[in-house]
Order: C-alpha cells, then structure tokens, then sequence
C-alpha cells in the first residue's frame, strides 16, 4: 500500500480536544515542573539502565525490518528525530511481556518499548500503526508528563512530591486530586496518540484491528476477527452524552474496562468529522512552505502572511523552529512538526 509522508504534521492539527483541556489543567499545577526537575532526570537514568540492560535494541543491522517500520512511522508524521526502540517486557506496567503492547520511556532521549507480545502478534501495518502511536507521544510532547506519572509511581504518590504547607488532610486530598487529574490527563492523551497510529499506517481497518487487538483478543481468534462487528459494537457509545464524565471516572476503574473499544470509538468519531482525510489532503497537496504555519490554539493551517487565525482569531505568534521554520509554543523539548530538539538541560 502506497502511504503518504505528511510533510510538516503539526500534532496541533490533530490533538484530541480533551487531550488538550486535560493537559492545560495539568500545566496550571503551581510548581509542578520545579518540584519533578531533579526527580525526572534521576528516574529517567533508571528506566535507562533498566531497559538497555534487559530489553533487546532495535537497529539498522539488528531486526532490520522492524527499525524499518520505525522508520516510516516517523517518517509518515514527519518526526525527523529517530528515538531509540527496544523489545522487552521488564518496564510493561502490569503487563505480560505476551500482551500485545508498547510504551515510550523517558523524556529527554525517549526510548520506544515494545513487548515481545506486539511484535509476535501484529502484522507488520499494525506495528505501524503502534510503533506511529508512540512516535506521536514523543511529538506532542507527552513525555514530560507521561515521566512525571512514572515517577510519581516510583518515588510514591505526588504527596511527597509537593508540599504546599497545609494541614495533611488539605494536603493529602489535594496531592490527591493531582494524581487523578494527571491521570485522567494521561488516558485522554491516548486518544491524540491513536491519531497519529493512524495518520503513520493511513489504514482505518488496520487502526481498529490494533485496539481490538489491544482489548486482548486471544491470537487463536485473529482468523475470526471482524472489523465490521468491533466498529458496530464501538458506535453504540454514540448513545451516551456527555462522555467526557465518563472519562474520567474511568480513571479508576482503567484495567477493568475495554479501554480499547472507547478508543476505537472515539477514532471512528475523528474520522467521520473529516479532519484525518483533510489533513492527508491538505499535507501532500500543498507546497512545503505554505504547511510551516498553523494555529497553535485550534490548529488550523494559516497562510504565510496572515495575522490572525482566520479560524479563531487568536494570534501565531511565538516561536520557530530554527530547522523545519514551524510556529512553536516556546515550552516543547522537541519540535512538534520535524522532531528537533530545541532545549537540553
Ligand atoms: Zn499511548
Ligand atoms: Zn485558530
Ligand atoms: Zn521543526
């Protein structure tokens, strides 16, 4: 199958709007930053040395065909920056090595974790489409936060993180409500990753074969599985209002329910709005220049010389990135659009 490489993807265009309301929560968190600098480079050395020295690399000369994938993964969402990729089970939260499964470790040198599961089960479009919903943590800039999650986990709860100088109980419930809020934040994040797994194999049957598949279907059913049956049984939350509140109380209740199912609903949603068929419209029939700007609050592609978003009137000012010309929020480790990394600590 011919795929296209979406030259300039801003992960703006295509981030899921819950993602985003969740995120913007997460960055009024007062300190939240400062308090996890130090923490966040200590966990990251230690997800490092747990992961290279227990999981197999993947490169050029080793697995080749599988850093191949990884390759037109970020290619196709055009992150230039290649992160390392790994096959492994010792850093799969709670999960089988035999689950099909993946996960993006670090912030600074995000490193790609695949289970032994995903590459045995998946077909090589599906690990497309996985390997593409990881590259899309990494380009809107998840890690951060995803690490500061982890991190949480590790060093316990964010009650000995941040300390506001209240009585324990104030405290206790407002470290409290942070945890929830970050992981409420970290479930809608899926929803925007999903996107990119699906602008990266730009196969609708494949996407939804890969969450059905991550709902744990036994590989002896892979024959009988039905595209067709899973999307009908995933429309049927179209009956449900104001999901979003559903959302969130799933944040408790995450490992019982079929995550899977809502996330494949939420993706058929996306693409029956228009925006994925627009965007693999729009970034293979424009010239290169006229894709460096978009709207960095609804993310609507502008013209080289407009002032406003034609959209939502809000300004494009801020930054650019000094290799690929894009508009930045000024706060990203990585360059959205070409993967370059903007800051080192
Ligand atoms: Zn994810
Ligand atoms: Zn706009
Ligand atoms: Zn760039």
């Amino acid at each position: 199958m011919e795929r296209k490489k979406l030259l300039m993807l801003n992960p703006i265009e295509y981030e899921h709007k819950f993602d985003k309301n969740a995120l913007n929560v997460v960055k009024k968190i007062p300190g939240l930053k400062s308090v996890f600098r130090k923490k966040l480079q200590d966990y990251e050395r230690y997800e490092t040395v747990l992961n290279t020295g227990s999981s197999v690399k993947v490169t050029s000369t080793h697995f080749s065909e599988i850093h191949d994938i990884l390759k037109e993964a970020c290619a196709n969402i055009h992150l230039n920056y290649i992160p390392e990729m790994y096959i492994g089970s010792s850093l799969m939260n709670g999960h089988s090595g035999w689950d099909v499964n993946a996960c993006t470790l670090g912030y600074d040198n995000p490193m790609i974790l695949l289970s032994p599961g995903s590459v045995e089960y998946l077909t090589p479009d599906e690990l497309l489409c996985v390997i593409g919903h990881e590259a899309g943590h990494i380009k809107s800039g998840h890690q951060l936060y995803h690490e500061m999650i982890n991190t949480m986990s590790y060093f316990g709860s964010a009650i000995t993180q941040i300390s506001f100088g209240l009585n324990d109980l104030l405290e206790n419930t407002l470290n409290q409500s942070i945890d929830y809020m970050m992981n409420y934040w970290s479930r809608m994040s899926e929803f925007t990753a999903d996107r990119a797994g699906l602008l990266a194999c730009q196969d609708i049957d494949v996407a939804i074969n890969v969450e059905m598949k991550l709902c744990g279907v036994p590989p002896k059913l892979y024959d009988e599985m039905n595209t067709d049956e899973f999307i009908k049984q995933a429309k049927e939350f179209e009956n449900f209002k104001n999901l979003e509140k559903y959302y969130k109380e799933l944040v408790e209740l995450d490992h019982t329910h079929p995550w899977g199912v809502i996330r494949a609903f939420e993706l058929l949603k996306w693409i029956e709005s228009g925006k994925y068929h627009q965007i693999l419209d729009i970034h293979t029939e424009c010239e290169l220049e006229e894709l460096k700007r978009t709207c960095m609050k609804c993310g609507t592609k502008l013209n080289k010389d407009e002032k406003f978003c034609g959209d939502c009137g809000s300004k494009p000012e801020i930054g650019n990135c000094s290799k690929c010309g894009a508009n930045l929020l000024g706060e990203e480790a990585f360059c959205g659009v070409c993967g370059e990394r903007l800051w080192i600590r």
